[in-house]
């Protein structure tokens, strides 16, 4: 067992750190257990950052909201009385940061047999509560207490030997939930630990069994995976593991789709590069993911050179089809239909183009235009250095031509705070040459920033100092 470890030396900020010492003291008053457990446990071991805390204990619902209230939380509520989880919330001062407890009764599950959910009922140790949990990793707890680590089926040594194992019998449990297949693989991502063998041997037997999982939960956790540290590792294991099958297989035919000459990579590797280049944002990694959906059923050779002609046209359909199917929200699935639509855009910029050109360009976009320009970059996974090199400078170049053409526009805008009627009023004129000079100096002052274009009455000042010393009036 390893030294201890009391919430106020977890890796979390003091305020809430003394405010998890209170609610421990509460329920240690009340004559209850209470544990820290499951990911948050684990991330400590590792040393990463902590996000959200779920705790458990032998206390029922009832009474966790008793003891909870009694501790003074900013926020208090039910997850779901039937899961007997209460959630706590926690404002702390420093920046207005929030953070969200949960706290669970001791539970068990059992799986009936041919049934899919589980039948939850409310456990009584902490022992049977961890052995419910789906990898060794995730089934610790920490005294909130004593700050012990409970660690029966080997976490720690897991984690040190960077391992995803399944608690239990791998097979019977991925039977029990089979998205617990997709959660190791989100882990391996998020992580960096590899799926031990018998975990990895299970996964390859049960993966059909991911049909049984509502698309929701199976588009949560490719998101995870996607949106993580290693979003290349997430997609080939899940393809080499025969998940992806299940969850999107369009992306199946993408493996072994030759772009030679054009390019070295397959498809498929293409895409783990391009996953790679990109930031970690969903929008981004989902585009980034099917931006080349289509290029396996487009592929066509001519002369001897490879094209893949309308692949972005029909890959933003198909990609749409498989967001839909995955239950993604309308705004979601357009922004990506628009960005795999125009993904070649960017990157056949040339210097040559008129600034019309850019402009249709940049008015197609839309609001996109700052993500096309990210997707561009990250589509060119060349090995050859001075490919990348220009497709980053021809980028750059792009971006320019796009923020000088933007600000012209908003110079274009700018008007004298007084017209020629206002001028004519002012100084009680009829219309003559003599209007333009001044207007053109009030506009210029407006352009230099040195007077504003609501500053009426500066600039009647300042048009009659000026045309009095040019003589005009
Ligand atoms: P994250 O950092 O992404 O929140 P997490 O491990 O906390 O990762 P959660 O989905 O928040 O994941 O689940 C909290 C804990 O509940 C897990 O650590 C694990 O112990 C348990 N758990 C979650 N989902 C399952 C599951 N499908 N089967 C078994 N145990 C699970
Ligand atoms: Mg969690």
């Amino acid at each position: 067992m390893s030294a201890a470890v009391l919430p106020g030396q977890l890796g979390i900020p003091t305020a809430l750190a003394e405010r998890v010492e209170r609610l421990a003291r509460t329920f240690r008053d009340g004559g209850r257990q209470l544990y820290l457990v499951g990911g948050c446990v684990r991330d400590q071991v590792i040393g990463r950052a902590l996000h959200d805390l779920d705790l458990t204990t032998d206390a029922p619902p009832d009474e966790i909201k008793r003891l909870a209230a009694r501790a003074k939380p900013d926020g208090l509520y039910d997850v779901g009385a039937k899961f007997g989880t209460i959630g706590l919330i926690y404002r702390l001062p420093i920046e207005e940061e929030s953070w969200t407890l949960e706290i669970t009764t001791f539970r068990t599950e059992q799986y009936l047999d041919g049934t899919r959910k589980p039948e939850v009922e409310f456990g009584q140790s902490l022992e049977e509560d961890l052995a419910r949990r789906d990898f060794t990793m995730n089934a610790m707890a920490l005294d909130a207490h004593t700050g012990a680590l409970h660690d029966p089926f080997g976490g720690q040594e897991d984690i040190a030997a960077r391992t995803i194992r399944a608690v239990g019998d791998p097979s019977e449990r991925f039977r029990e939930d089979p998205l617990r297949m997709l959660r190791a693989v989100r882990f391996a991502a998020q992580l960096g630990l590899e799926i031990e063998r018998e975990t990895v041997r299970a996964i390859q037997q049960s993966a059909i069994e991911l049909k049984r999982i509502s698309r929701e939960r199976i588009a949560q956790e490719l998101t995870a995976a996607l949106v993580s540290p290693r979003p290349d590792v997430g997609v080939r294991l899940a393809t080499d593991l025969g998940l992806m099958e299940f969850c999107i297989p369009e992306v199946l035919p993408m493996r072994g789709v030759s772009q030679r000459p054009l390019h070295h990579k397959d498809v498929f590797e293409h895409t783990l590069g391009v996953l790679r280049n990109i930031p970690s944002d969903p929008l981004l990694r989902w585009a980034a993911l099917l931006h080349d959906i289509a290029k396996p059923q487009t592929k066509g050779v001519h002369d001897g050179q490879v094209h893949f002609f309308g692949h972005e046209e029909q890959g933003a359909r198909i990609a749409r089809r498989i967001l839909r199917s995955l239950h993604f929200d309308n705004r979601f699935m357009e922004r990506i239909f628009k960005l795999i639509q125009m993904h070649l855009r960017v990157n056949s910029y040339d210097s040559e183009w008129t600034d019309s050109a850019v402009r249709r360009l940049v008015r197609e976009a839309g609001e996109e235009l700052d993500a096309l320009v990210k997707l561009s970059r990250a589509d060119v996974t060349s090995y050859r250095t001075e490919r990348r090199e220009a497709a980053a400078l021809r980028a750059d170049e792009f971006e320019r031509r796009v923020q000088l053409l933007l600000e012209q526009e908003d110079i274009a805008k700018l008007e004298s705070p007084l017209d020629g009627n206002a001028l004519m009023t002012l100084f009680g004129k009829p219309p003559g040459p003599w209007i333009r000079p001044v207007k053109d100096y009030l506009l210029n002052l407006v352009i230099e920033g040195e007077l504003g274009q609501d500053e009426r009455e500066r600039a009647a000042e300042l048009a009659k100092q000026y045309a009095a010393e040019q003589g005009l009036v």
